[in-house]
C-alpha cells in the first residue's frame, strides 16, 4: 500500500498535535496498552480500546515495523479486591475466570495477541524496587497509616498530559482510591498498607504489609518490558487522569527520562450519548452480543469503523449494517475467485487508487472511515466489472491478493469459502442445461425462474453458464 508523502502520523495527547511517528529504534516499535481490570466481562467499550490498539499495531506490522506489544492484566486493584470479596473467592481464582474469558473474547473478535500479557500480581518485586527508588530520591513519603504516596509537589511537570491546573491543588492533600477525578488531583498512593477490608491480600515486603496502587502497577510492569523510554502507550481517554498522569509522574521522577514518546487515547463508546461503563449499567459484554445471535466479526468491523477520536454511539442498526459491510466484503472476495471475463485494464488503476486512498488515511493518524470509503468505492467498482465480464483471471487474482493483503490489518475478511448452492439447485441447473441444448427455451426460462426463487442467478455467458448467490 502506498505511504502519503509525510509516512505515518499519530496524535500525540501530550501535545495535542498530529506528529510524524519516528520510532526510537528504526524499525521497530515498543508500545504498551493497558489491559483489563479482571473483576468482570469486559464489555464492547472496553473492547473498542482494545479494537483500537489492534488496528494500530496491524498497520504499523503493515508498515514494516517489528512491534513488541505489552499488555497487561490488572489483577489486584480496589475493583478486583471487592469483587473477589463480594463472592467470597480468593482473588486468584476470582480474576483466573475474568482473564480467561478475557483471553477468549479477544480470540473471537479476531484481536491479535500480545508479545507479552503481565499480572500485576507476578510484578509486585518490580513494584516495590520502583517505589523504594522514589522514596530514595525524595519523591515519596509515608503517610501515618503506613501507606506511601507520591508527592506531586516535587514533581513540577505534573499535569502535563492533562492539562490540569496543579496551581490549584492542595499540598499535601492525600488520595487513596485507585480511580478519581481531575479536581481531586492530589498526592495518590503507590503503596497502600493493609487494612482489614484487604481481608488476605496482602505482600510482605520491604515496604511493608500491603499491596500496589494501580498506577504504580502500568510504570513497572512497562518499564519491565519496553525499557525506561518507550515509542507509544495507549488506553481509553478515561485513562488519561489520573492513571496515565500519575504513571508519567512516577516513571520520570524514577528515571529521570523521557517515560513515553507519543500517548494516544481512544474516544468513548457511548449509549445514547453517554459512556458506556459498568458503573451506569448501560453496557453489553461482548458475550451478551453473542447469545443475540451476533457475529463477532460484525461487533469488529462496528468498533473499528469509527476514527478511534471520535466518540460513536452503539446501536444496533449499527451493528446490522457492519454484517452487511463484511458481507459485501466478502461477497466480492467470492465472486473473485471464479471470476474469468475479458479483462479490460481498468483493474490495474483501480487498485493502484484504493492503495493511495486507503493508505494514505491510514498513515493519517489511522483515519479509519476514509479508508473504508476508499475501500467500498472500489469494491463497487470492481462489482460492477464482474457483473460486465471485464475482469480477467489474472486480474481477479491480483483484487484478491490485495485484498487478503489488506485483511491483515481490517481482520474481518478470513477465509471465504466458495458458495455452496441449495439442495436441488445443482440438478435444475443441469436440466436447464439440457433444455438450453435442445432449444426449449419455455422450459430454460421456467428453470431460471425457479433457481431464482431459491437465490441462484444463473448467466450463460461467453464462457458458458455462470451461478451466483443472490445478495441479500
Ligand atoms: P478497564 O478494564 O476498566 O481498566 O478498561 C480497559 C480499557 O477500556 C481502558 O483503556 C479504558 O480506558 C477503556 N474503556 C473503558 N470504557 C470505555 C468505553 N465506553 N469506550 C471506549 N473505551 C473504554
Ligand atoms: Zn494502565
Amino acid at each position: 500500500m502506498s505511504a502519503s508523502a509525510e509516512g505515518l502520523c499519530l496524535f500525540n495527547t501530550l501535545t495535542r498535535r498530529k506528529e510524524k511517528f519516528t520510532p526510537l529504534e528504526e524499525g521497530k516499535v515498543g508500545m504498551y496498552t493497558c489491559g483489563p481490570t479482571v473483576y468482570d466481562f469486559a464489555h464492547i467499550g472496553n473492547f473498542r480500546a482494545f479494537l483500537f490498539e489492534d488496528l494500530l499495531k496491524r498497520w504499523l506490522e503493515y508498515r514494516g515495523y517489528k512491534v513488541t506489544h505489552v499488555m497487561n492484566l490488572t489483577d489486584v486493584d480496589d475493583k478486583t479486591i471487592r469483587g473477589s470479596q463480594k463472592q467470597g473467592v480468593p482473588l486468584g481464582e476470582f480474576t483466573k475466570l475474568y482473564a480467561e474469558a478475557f483471553f477468549e473474547d479477544i480470540k473471537a473478535l479476531n484481536v491479535k495477541p500480545a508479545t507479552v500479557y503481565p499480572r500485576a500480581t507476578e510484578h509486585i518485586p518490580e513494584m516495590v524496587n520502583l517505589v523504594k527508588t522514589l522514596m530514595a530520591k525524595g519523591y515519596a513519603y509515608t503517610a501515618q497509616d503506613g501507606s506511601i504516596y507520591f508527592a506531586i509537589s516535587k514533581f513540577p511537570a505534573y499535569g502535563q498530559l492533562s492539562h490540569i491546573n496543579v496551581q490549584e491543588l492542595k499540598a499535601g492533600a492525600r488520595v487513596k482510591t485507585d480511580e478519581y477525578a481531575k479536581e481531586e488531583a492530589q498526592d495518590f498512593a503507590l503503596w497502600k498498607a493493609w487494612t482489614p477490608e484487604d481481608g488476605d491480600v496482602y505482600w510482605k515486603t520491604d515496604l511493608g504489609k500491603g499491596r500496589p496502587g494501580w498506577h504504580i502497577e502500568c510504570s513497572a510492569m512497562s518499564m519491565r518490558y519496553l525499557g525506561e523510554t518507550f515509542d507509544i502507550h495507549c488506553g481509553g481517554i478515561d485513562n488519561m487522569f489520573p492513571h496515565h498522569e500519575n504513571e508519567i509522574a512516577q516513571s520520570e521522577a524514577a528515571t529521570g527520562k523521557k517515560f513515553v514518546r507519543y500517548w494516544l487515547h481512544n474516544e468513548h463508546l457511548q449509549v445514547e450519548g453517554k459512556k458506556m461503563a459498568k458503573k451506569l449499567g448501560n453496557y453489553y459484554t461482548l458475550r451478551d452480543l453473542l447469545q443475540k445471535g451476533y457475529d463477532p466479526i460484525a461487533i469488529r468491523y462496528l468498533l473499528l469503523s469509527t476514527h478511534y477520536r471520535q466518540q460513536f454511539n452503539f446501536t444496533f442498526e449499527g451493528l446490522e449494517a457492519a454484517k452487511g459491510a463484511v458481507e459485501r466484503l466478502r461477497n466480492c472476495v467470492r465472486r473473485l475467485q471464479d471470476a474469468d471475463g475479458e479483462g479490460g485494464g481498468q483493474v490495474a488503476e483501480l487498485l493502484r487508487g484504493v492503495q493511495t486512498g486507503f493508505g494514505g488515511a491510514m498513515d493519517d493518524d489511522l483515519n479509519i472511515s476514509v479508508a473504508l470509503g476508499a475501500l467500498f468505492d472500489f469494491v463497487r467498482e470492481v462489482n460492477n466489472l464482474l457483473d460486465s465480464g471485464e475482469v480477467s483471471r489474472s486480474e481477479a487474482e491480483a483484487t484478491g491478493r490485495f485484498m487478503a493483503d489488506l485483511d491483515q490489518v481490517l481482520g474481518v475478511i478470513g477465509k471465504v469459502e466458495a458458495e455452496a448452492l441449495p439442495e436441488g439447485a445443482e440438478k435444475l441447473i443441469a436440466e436447464r442445461e439440457e433444455a438450453r441444448k435442445a432449444k426449449d427455451w419455455a422450459t430454460a426460462d421456467a428453470l431460471r425462474i425457479k433457481l431464482k426463487e431459491m437465490g441462484v442467478v444463473v448467466e450463460d455467458t461467453a464462457h458458458g453458464v455462470r451461478w451466483r448467490l443472490e445478495q441479500k
